[in-house]
């Protein structure tokens, strides 16, 4: 019998072994997960599953008895620790060695830490550890003000803590939406009371508060720590596959191995659009980009070009992000900023490359179409 197996039981590991079973695989299928929750997804963790307003269970991809109703092997708690590709064999932490016919790794990312104390954000028992601190009230410090850190000082805000944000950049957001936008949520949060420490990095964390570059002490009860996420390549790297800063992938999200695959975080596949390879940490990316990894393994002809797709929701501001603004040289706003109700298009040399709505809806699909059509040409 064919086995299959996948290694990583976040939502990309869980929509793989929901496509592999909806297109026909009637093999043995393993789904391999270093946690002990079944998989689960994790944008409610910083938003509104952080803030105590929904349940545990509308968190999980699919409910408890679906792996065994569609014959998927789940075993969680045990981590791949290492991955012989001549002999197309997984061995595991519980001493087991898995042999694949086709193997897709959906390790994901590990949130990057300073030293010292301070929460991170990346599982279910991570946000509720900081849902219990953010509680008791009292001054919380964020460390980075990218999409997580600034949805954790919405969601403290409303806790009702004091709320400092320290980020490097002169604005938040600038390395992924630019200043133009990245001045919009600066301004949103300073309206809801958040402190904003910007141009600045922190030097060292303490069950104090943080130290920062400059030599300034910033006084806290709770500290979190939100500067990006690195992703799991390890597993990849030793068994000799190419890995860059992800695992790379040709268009159909193969690795250097024919019968491995990458697809989520932890991928970095070449995209047919933008030209190069484009590592994408979003949840659209790890539900879209799976089905076509499935369906490859499957040996089906893929191209996995959808673009890059994000949103986010922060006090009274929902919005949808979409494409890769790189090296964008004009950025042009439609609509009202000051009521936040805006569309935003990026160009580099005349195509437009990404684009964001901001409070209104249904218009990504435009937004892309007219990226797709403006990367087209030639
Ligand atoms: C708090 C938070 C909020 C977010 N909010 C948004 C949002 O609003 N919008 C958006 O677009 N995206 C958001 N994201 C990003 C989105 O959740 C990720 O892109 C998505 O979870 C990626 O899924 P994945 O399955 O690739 O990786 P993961 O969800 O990281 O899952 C990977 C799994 O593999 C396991 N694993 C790793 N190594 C091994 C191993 N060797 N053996 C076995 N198992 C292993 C890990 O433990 C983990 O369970 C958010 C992420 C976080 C953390």
């Amino acid at each position: 019998m064919t086995t299959h197996v996948i290694v990583g039981s976040g939502l990309a590991g869980a929509k793989a072994a929901q496509t592999l079973r909806e297109e026909g695989f009637d093999g043995e299928l393993v789904l391999i997960g270093a946690e002990r929750e079944r998989p689960y997804e994790r944008p409610p963790l910083s938003k509104d599953y952080l803030q105590g307003k929904s349940e545990r269970e509308k968190i999980f991809v699919h409910p408890p008895g679906w792996y065994g109703k569609h014959d998927v092997d789940l075993r969680l708690g045990v981590s791949a620790t290492r991955l012989a590709l001549d002999e197309h064999v997984v061995e595991l932490s519980d001493g087991t060695r898995q042999p694949y016919d086709k193997l897709l790794l959906a390790t994901g990312a590990t949130p990057r830490r300073l030293p010292g104390p301070g929460l991170t954000l990346r599982s279910v028992e991570d946000s509720e550890t900081l849902r219990d601190g953010l509680a008791r009230g009292g001054r919380v410090v964020i460390v980075g003000g990218g999409w997580i850190g600034l949805e954790v000082a919405a969601a403290a805000r409303l806790a009702g803590c004091e709320v400092t944000v320290v980020e490097p950049e002169p604005l938040p957001l600038a390395r992924v939406l630019g200043a133009e936008v990245g001045a919009v949520f600066a301004a949103l949060h300073r309206e809801q009371g958040v402190v904003l420490r910007l141009g600045v990095g922190v030097a060292s964390v303490s069950d104090h508060g943080v130290r920062l570059a400059s030599g300034e002490t910033v006084e806290a009860d709770l500290v979190v720590v939100g500067i990006g996420a690195a992703p799991n390549v390890e597993l990849a790297r030793t068994a000799g596959l190419e890995v860059a800063c992800g695992i790379v992938c040709d268009a159909s999200l193969r690795t250097s191995h024919p019968d491995v695959y990458a697809a989520g975080d932890v991928a970095e596949p070449y995209h047919p659009l933008y030209g190069r390879r484009l590592r994408v940490e979003h949840w659209a990316n790890a539900l879209n980009g799976v089905p076509a990894a499935a369906r490859a393994m499957l040996g089906r002809e893929v191209v996995y070009d959808r673009l890059p797709y994000f949103f986010t929701d922060q006090y009274t501001l929902g919005m949808e992000f979409t494409g890769d603004t790189t090296g964008y040289d004009e950025v042009v706003f439609e609509g009202s900023v000051p009521e936040r109700e805006f569309v935003v298009r990026w160009s580099r040399d005349g195509r437009m490359v990404a684009g964001m709505n901001v409070n209104i809806w249904d218009g990504v699909e435009e937004l892309q179409n007219r990226i797709r059509a403006d990367l087209s040409r030639s």
